[in-house]
């Protein structure tokens, strides 16, 4: 046992950084690599937790986060500072929805918290819509809103909350069904769910369910629902946390995929935009943004320092094209998963948008989850200097790499190759 985690043991909770058997203590990073307090150099397929979005270390971040800490670290809310108005400007811009305006926490739990609040205040219900399988924050209210119980340690919640089929394809009672007919039923029970309630205020859901593990739903699902949610008058509020800022590839919001459904009323995002600094936010029309008065702020939202690190980690995704970058590595790599599933007994899937990849594990011969087989992978990979996160529903048997958007080929192959050796140990 490390000197730090013996220490650990004695002051934090038992359940923090027990993801590995032997826990992971990360000293420093570079480009896509991280390395442990031993020296030992890693690939860093889980971008941090999705939330080095460009690169470890990025220079044009350090720098901007140094010249603003220089300057100022935080003067207050209450004031406006520069950074803060530029990169709400540039989100505004980025968001699709028409009259944006942009409010900033420290996280996406509580940009999702915020977005309830505005929901509920705007629509006068406390009732909300979340898709099973979901995951929103850890929060009261994010909790109460999860459908996916292995995240959500509390059946006790401010809010009611009603769950919608759609999340997951794979299992459940519309498994294997072409995505039209996938559609028709979650519509239908949707329809059907909303026949025996008073309006709830907002449909919350994923467009790519993360912790989830990573599950996708058919495009346009978003979209047929939303004709359903505007002949009741509710909101559709995408949590954009894990899927923004270019990470499934083709589109730079995971909504985008969905697009005849038009914009959401609001988006929620958080994790890569700060490159590992706390940023989170929402994105809302005016008119629902308003709904709160000047007494509602967040300490440390729109910090000049945080906001520094957004806008110079923003510009060079956009200027690198990033967002390419994943959906041409991400499908290169996609398909180099699936050639190495199909040598493997025991992946049910490989899925994926851009840089957003589940492998779905169940025992070797069976088609039952396999939580002790993503376990061993993670280990038997970070062994081999790689690191992966995992997830899925209560069993979290679904391997997930969300590298750094700038991964090369060379990275990917490298990767892959590891994946390939670790997967064995599951038979
Ligand atoms: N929403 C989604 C989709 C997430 O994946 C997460 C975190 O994993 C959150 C919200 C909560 O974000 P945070 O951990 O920054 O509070």
């Amino acid at each position: 046992m490390s000197d730090l985690y013996a220490r650990h043991k004695a002051v934090l909770p038992d359940w923090l950084a027990l993801y590995y058997q032997d826990p992971l203590e990360i000293t420093h990073g570079e480009g896509r690599h991280v390395w442990d307090a031993d020296g030992n150099k890693y690939l860093d397929f889980f971008g941090g937790i999705l939330t080095t979005m460009t690169a470890h270390a990025l220079p044009e971040v350090t720098k901007a986060v140094s010249e603003q800490a220089g300057r100022i670290i935080h003067s207050s809310t209450l004031y406006l500072n520069r950074p803060m108005v530029e990169l709400a400007e540039r989100i505004a811009q980025l968001s699709g929805i028409p009259d944006a305006r942009v409010f900033f926490t420290t996280s996406g739990t509580e940009a999702n918290d915020t977005a309830l609040l505005l929901a509920t205040a705007h629509r006068r219900s406390n009732q909300i819509l979340a898709m099973r399988n979901s995951y929103h924050g850890r929060s009261f209210s994010a909790v109460g809103i999860t459908g996916n119980k292995g995240w959500s340690p509390t059946s006790l919640s401010p809010l009611q909350t009603l769950y919608v089929h759609g999340g997951v394809r794979t299992r459940g009672p519309y498994a294997g069904l072409p995505d039209a007919e996938f559609i028709a039923a979650c519509v239908e029970d949707l329809r059907d769910l909303l026949g025996h309630v008073r309006p709830p205020a907002a449909l919350i859901a994923e467009p790519v369910q993360g912790v989830g593990g990573f599950t996708i739903p058919p495009d346009g699902l978003y979209a047929a629902f939303r004709e359903v949610l505007d002949e009741h008058g509710i909101l559709w509020i995408a949590d954009e946390v894990q899927t923004g800022w270019g990470r499934t590839g083709e589109h730079f919001w995971g909504w985008q995929a969905h697009d005849a459904a038009g914009p959401p009323d609001m988006l929620t995002f958080a994790k890569g935009i700060g490159n590992g600094m706390s940023i989170g936010g929402v994105v809302a029309r005016a008119e629902i943004m308003n709904c709160l008065d000047s007494n509602s702020i967040s300490t440390f939202g729109g910090s000049p320092v945080t906001m520094a690190a957004g806008l110079a980690n923003l510009a060079y995704l956009l200027e690198h094209d990033l967002q390419g970058n994943a959906r041409r590595v991400g499908g290169l790599l996609i398909e180099r998963l699936r050639a190495i599933a199909a040598q493997v007994d025991g992946v049910r899937e490989v899925r994926g948008r851009g840089l957003m990849i589940g492998v779905e594990l169940v025992k070797p011969g069976t088609d039952e989850a396999h939580p002790e087989g993503a376990a061993a992978v993670l280990e038997a990979a970070r062994e081999e200097g790689l690191l992966i996160g995992k997830g899925g529903g209560h069993d979290t048997s679904v391997l997930r790499i969300a590298p750094p958007l700038s991964l090369t080929v060379a990275e990917a192959e490298e990767g892959a190759a590891i994946l390939d050796r670790a997967l064995r140990c599951t038979r």
